[in-house]
C-alpha cells in the first residue's frame, strides 16, 4: 500500500487506509461494464433487442420473481411484478419484431400520410418510472406502402423496453426508413416522464412534457413540406 493521497472525482480526498475498500469501490462502478450476468447470458443496450425463446422468458421471470421477492421482502412487502416487466413493459426486448406486410405503392401516391396518435408506454432507463405519450409518424412514400396498423406496432415494438426518448424516435425512423425506403419520413414524440413527475420537481408536470423530432428525407430538406406537416399536425 502506498501512502499516496488519492483524490477522487475531484471534491473528496481519499485516505491511504481507504485505499483497499477505494479500489472495491472501483471495481464494484467497473461492474456496470461487464458483458454477462450473473446467469452467463450476454448483456445488450437497454433499448436493444434480441428475441429469447418461450422457456427463456419463463426462466428470465422465475429468476425475477426471485430477486424481486428478496427486496420486496426487506420493504415487508408481498407483490408480484416479474411478470408485468418481461411479458408487458419490457416486451420489445426479448421479442422478435412484428410481423409487417408491406405493399407496393401502385397509384404512386406522392403525399403525406400521417398517423398520429399512436400511444407510446415505455419506461425511462434511467429511473425506471413510466414514459407516456403519443407518437406520430408521417411519410411520402416511395415504391411502398405500409399499414397505420402496422406502424403503431413498430412504435410499440420500440417503446416496450427501458427507453430514452430521444433514441426511440431515431430507432422508430431507422427501422421504417428500412423497411418501406419513404421519399420523406418523420417520426415525432411528445410525452410526460413520470421521472419528473414523481420526484415531485416544483412545476415539472409542464416541463415533463418533452417533444422530440426525426424528420428524414424529403421532410428534413424541404422547408415547406415540414410547414405542411407541423399545420397538419397542429390542427
Ligand atoms: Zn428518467
Amino acid at each position: 500500500m502506498t501512502s499516496e493521497i488519492i483524490p477522487k472525482q475531484g471534491d473528496k480526498i481519499i485516505k491511504p487506509e481507504r485505499e483497499i475498500q477505494l479500489k472495491n469501490e472501483i471495481a464494484d462502478e467497473l461492474e456496470i461494464y461487464k458483458k454477462y450476468n450473473e446467469f452467463g447470458y450476454e448483456l445488450f443496450d437497454a433499448n436493444g433487442n434480441k428475441p429469447i425463446s418461450d422457456e427463456e422468458r419463463k426462466m428470465m421471470i422465475s429468476q425475477l420473481e426471485q430477486k424481486f421477492k428478496e427486496v420486496l421482502d426487506i420493504l415487508r412487502i408481498s407483490r408480484r411484478i416479474a411478470k408485468m416487466l418481461v411479458n408487458e413493459l419490457l416486451v420489445g426486448r426479448f421479442t422478435k419484431p412484428p410481423a409487417l406486410t408491406v405493399f407496393p405503392n401502385r397509384k404512386r401516391v406522392n403525399n403525406l400520410i400521417i398517423s398520429q396518435g399512436i400511444e407510446v408506454m415505455s419506461i425511462c432507463s434511467h429511473h425506471w418510472l413510466p414514459i407516456s405519450g403519443t407518437c406520430t409518424v408521417a411519410y411520402i412514400p416511395g415504391d411502398y406502402v405500409i399499414g397505420l396498423s402496422k406502424i403503431s406496432r413498430v412504435v410499440n415494438w420500440f417503446a416496450r423496453r427501458p427507453q430514452i426518448q430521444e433514441e426511440l424516435g431515431e430507432q422508430i425512423a431507422d427501422y421504417l426508413e428500412e423497411l418501406i425506403k419513404p421519399q420523406a419520413l418523420g417520426v415525432v414524440i411528445k410525452a410526460k416522464h413520470y421521472c419528473m413527475i414523481a420526484r415531485g420537481v416544483r412545476g415539472s408536470e409542464a416541463r415533463s412534457v418533452m417533444t422530440t423530432s426525426v424528420m428524414r428525407g424529403l421532410l428534413m430538406e424541404e422547408q415547406s413540406l415540414r410547414n405542411e406537416f407541423v399545420n397538419l399536425i397542429q390542427q
